[in-house]
């Protein structure tokens, strides 16, 4: 399984489907367990990851990693990616057609994993699984989608740890969101212990 995931990785880091590979130097396709139950997906690498072809190494991740332990899991139990590879120019949003060239590597991961959970950061990542919805409203509230695997797939949307930096009023709300993932886990594997 973690071949397969290792296989995916690869082809990431060759993927030249749209633009955002030039002038990269690294595609940043994900790092974690193979078999985690939760699956964190942010929008798209920053300088930081873009050099070191991991994700969430920068300043945002540093607060990832305290939200991580905040809520007891440690970095190497999840899976943590974003929904583009490669780092968008100066950091700009990812446009549409760039996160739909992605899709297919992310759903890849998904099907792969499995993951009982996927918790989003941010509106991109949201975007993907709940379209429409707004990130102020449902913050912290799990939602059932169809996934690439799964007609039940368990999705809870967070703010983007990097949001807390700008406006530190967010980080109190993000770690209280956070505290709720071990008892969603819980609730979710009392229903479905498989
Ligand atoms: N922000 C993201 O969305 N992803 C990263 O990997 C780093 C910062």
């Amino acid at each position: 399984m973690s071949e397969d995931l290792l296989h995916i990785g690869e082809e990431i880091k060759r993927c030249e489907k749209c633009r955002l590979c030039e002038n990269t130097n690294n595609a940043v396709p994900g790092e974690g367990s193979p078999n985690a139950d939760v699956m964190f997906i942010g929008e798209a690498p920053g300088k930081d990851e873009d050099l070191q072809g991991r994700p969430f190494v920068g300043a945002a991740g540093k607060f990832l990693n305290t939200l991580l332990d905040e809520a007891g899991f440690k970095r190497e139990d999840v899976f943590i990616t974003n929904v583009v590879k490669h780092r968008p120019p100066n950091n700009r949003d990812p446009q549409q057609d760039e996160v739909e060239t992605c899709f297919p590597y992310l759903d890849a991961q998904i099907n792969i994993i499995k993951p009982k959970l996927i918790v989003t950061l941010g509106r991109h990542a949201m975007n993907r699984f709940l379209p429409g919805l707004q990130i102020s409203k449902v913050h912290g509230q799990a939602k059932r989608v169809k996934s690439v695997f799964s007609k039940k797939q368990v999705v809870f949307p967070l703010y983007h740890p990097a949001s807390a930096l700008y406006n530190p009023g967010l980080r109190g709300t993000l770690i209280a969101d956070m505290k709720k993932i071990p008892i969603l886990l819980k609730k979710i594997n009392e229903n479905d212990p498989s």
